[in-house]
């Protein structure tokens, strides 16, 4: 019944006091574009692009990625209940290997050649992708956002958004980056100031800052998004957003943890994008809990000297009726 009841909720995200926080869908396909379509997120925070480069000895054409992408821009285009599209760039590299740009016998390739740097050896792969992006929202009235993985500087930041310029993603479409890089977190409000947004990807940004490989389930404690210096780097990046009146949003994992939700619209963090189905838990939390609260957990999280102190932290901020239910 409980389940039926946050089902039953499509209202948008916000605060018990109407502070609004955006709830958005994390995506791989035009499929899950039109599932996404179905529920009451407010758009899509995360199109990870690379699921259409899969499987493939080489990249789709300009013409097959423009259909996809208008598909996925179509499913929200003029949508009552929000029509925000986030497109990533192709994220290739580390634990996203693809065939024909991978380069066989990288020694550390979670430290290599992966997400936006592929422009060093293929550029016309991201040009034809920001071209395709370009055409797609033209042929579907649209203005996506769009934004490159694995920045680590203010240059690169600079350098996408010119691309993404010249291909014709001009306003009103908005151009940003990830911070997923602790130097990008540090640095935030120098990336700022290139980009229209940027949006943390705390899987990476967890996985570089506590030099924990993501895919080793044995490491989990020290991949734990709660950990003190994960949290400062997201602090921080939301501090620099703020400073630059820019949107900060977060679409990795961390996003989706209702606890952590209530620490991230406490830093001011714009937009939490995450699976679908971890959306009406999150609603539900952040509506029963006004801005001051999520303030206060968030001071509380900064102020532990651990992940589980910092959860503890916030677990005993948070309304006993609605955690226990
Ligand atoms: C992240 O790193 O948090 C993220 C959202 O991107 P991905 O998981 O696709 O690397
Ligand atoms: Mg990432």
């Amino acid at each position: 019944r409980v389940q039926e009841e946050l089902e039953g909720d499509t209202a948008p995200g916000s605060t018990a006091d109407g502070h609004a926080v955006a709830l958005l869908a994390n995506i791989g396909t035009a499929a899950d574009a039109g599932r996404a379509a179905a529920t009451p997120a407010e758009g899509v925070g995360l199109f990870r692009t690379e699921v259409l480069f899969l499987e493939r000895s080489s990249a789709p054409t300009l013409e097959e990625q423009t259909a996809v992408y208008a598909e996925v821009l179509g499913a929200f285009a003029g949508r009552g209940g929000g029509d925000k599209v986030v497109v990533r760039t192709l994220d290739a590299g580390a634990d996203k290997p693809l065939a024909f740009v991978t380069q066989p016998g990288e020694e550390n390739p979670a430290l290599g050649v992966r997400g936006y740097r592929l422009v060093r050896r293929e550029p016309e792969l991201l040009r034809t992708q920001l071209a395709a992006l370009a055409q797609a929202a033209k042929d579907t009235g649209t203005s996506p956002w769009v934004m490159a993985p694995m920045i680590a500087t203010a240059q690169e930041a600079a350098d996408f958004a010119a691309l993404a310029h010249e291909v014709g993603l001009t306003e009103p479409c908005k151009v940003g980056v990830m911070v997923e890089v602790p130097s990008a977190a540090l640095r935030a409000a120098d990336l700022l100031r290139h980009v229209d947004f940027v949006s943390l990807g705390t899987n990476d940004l967890a996985q570089y800052t506590m030099a924990t490989d993501r895919l080793r389930g044995s490491l989990a404690d020290l991949l734990d998004p709660w950990q003190p210096a994960v949290l400062d780097l997201v602090a921080a990046t939301a501090r620099a957003g703020a400073e630059l009146g820019k949107p900060v949003g977060v679409c990795g994992e961390s996003a989706a943890d209702p606890l952590m939700a209530l620490v991230l619209a406490g830093l001011g963090i714009t937009s939490l994008s995450m699976s679908p189905g971890a959306l009406p838990a999150v609603r539900h939390l952040l509506r029963r809990h006004d801005l001051d609260t999520c303030r206060a957990a968030a001071d509380a999280a900064l102020a532990a000297t651990s992940a589980s102190e910092a959860r503890e932290a916030v677990r005993a901020l948070v309304d006993p009726a609605v955690r226990d239910a």
